[in-house]
């Protein structure tokens, strides 16, 4: 079978071919997907999965690409990308229904802008609604998870399921998600109603909070989980490796915990880095740090 030709004939917006995930991760980094593809709709994104299932072909499914290092030999098979069709949202009592491409923040800003409190802390996260999900992302001693009544998902056999809160399971930076072969298509988020000018002050606080530690360099984020009681970027920086290197990758003098890439840095370089922070700080704490981004993808490329 010519996948390229098949999926041709599914997706109204033609696939990309070996397309550099490099230009779709917030590193900057990432060898080549064998297609990446825009679903316009469910029936496009059904037949996308049963093309996919019925010819074993493995799929992953592309957020913002914010909390991602792709390895320089990129993606085998279908990344997934729903940034056509699940962008939409809809504010009715105290809640919203929103899609899973929706950037995180902006739903943030919406939600302030109508004096609905418990999003603030997305301010300045730059990932999707549906990685937020995912990730069970998190700031400020809140995360996305407290705010969720439920959740739809499509699987990779093409079924469509509901689930209410009771039915899902998140924890730090964790979501039952993590397990599952889905794609989070949309969610309802119950938000509180509160002070406008008070949600906006906290709103703002937030964003120049981050303005000043977070590097401008192209990153994803903080690169370790915090273990237990010690933030990783404090242990990382008392190990002594803020400004380590590795080819163009280099350890933040802002924030221990970011990795950043300063023009031409590679998978390989980022993962050496984080061997030697790892080792760094095992010395130092006798602690094993866990990564919080995701690694994926296979090995080689230039
Ligand atoms: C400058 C910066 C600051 C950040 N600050 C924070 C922070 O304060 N707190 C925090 O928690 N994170 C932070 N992050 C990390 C990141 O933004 C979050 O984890 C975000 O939620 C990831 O969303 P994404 O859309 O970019 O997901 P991606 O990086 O694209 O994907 C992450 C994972 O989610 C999965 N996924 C994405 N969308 C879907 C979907 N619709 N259905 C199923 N699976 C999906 C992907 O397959 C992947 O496994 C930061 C990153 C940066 C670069």
């Amino acid at each position: 079978m010519d996948l390229h030709e098949a999926l041709g004939r599914i997706l109204s917006r033609p696939p990309l071919k070996d397309e550099p995930m490099s230009l779709h991760t917030s590193m900057k980094i990432g060898g080549p997907a064998d297609f990446l593809v825009y679903p316009q709709n469910v029936e496009e994104l059904r037949q996308v999965l049963l093309l996919a299932a019925q010819n074993d072909i493995p799929l992953f499914v592309l957020g913002n690409g914010t909390n991602l290092l792709v390895r320089d030999g990129g993606i085998r098979g279908i990344v997934l990308s729903l940034a056509d069709m699940c962008s939409s949202y809809v504010f009715f009592n105290h809640s919203v229904r929103a899609g899973a491409a929706l950037s995180l923040s902006k739903l943030g800003w919406e939600a302030a802008k109508r004096g609905l409190s418990g999003l603030e802390f997305t301010t300045g996260i730059p990932g999707s609604l549906g990685g937020a999900l995912y990730m069970n992302a998190g700031a400020y001693g809140s995360s996305i998870s407290e705010l969720v009544r439920e959740v739809s998902t499509i699987d990779f056999h093409g079924h469509y399921l509901v689930r209410t809160r009771g039915e899902l399971e998140f924890s730090y930076r964790w979501s039952n998600f993590q397990e599952e072969k889905v794609i989070i298509l949309e969610c309802v988020l119950e938000l509180i109603p509160g002070d406008k000018n008070t949600i906006m002050q906290r709103v703002n606080s937030i964003r120049e909070e981050r303005a000043r530690k977070h590097p401008i360099y192209p990153s994803a984020g903080s690169v370790f989980r915090n273990p237990p009681g010690k933030p990783a970027g404090f242990l990382i920086e008392q190990s002594g490796c803020k400004g380590m290197e590795e080819g163009d990758a280099q350890v933040s003098y802002q924030h221990g915990n970011f990795i950043i890439n300063r023009g031409n840095a590679t998978a390989v370089n980022v993962l050496t880095l984080i061997d030697k922070i790892k080792q760094k700080v095992r010395d130092n704490f006798h602690l094993e740090l866990e990564p919080e981004i995701r690694i994926i993808g296979e090995n080689g490329g230039e």
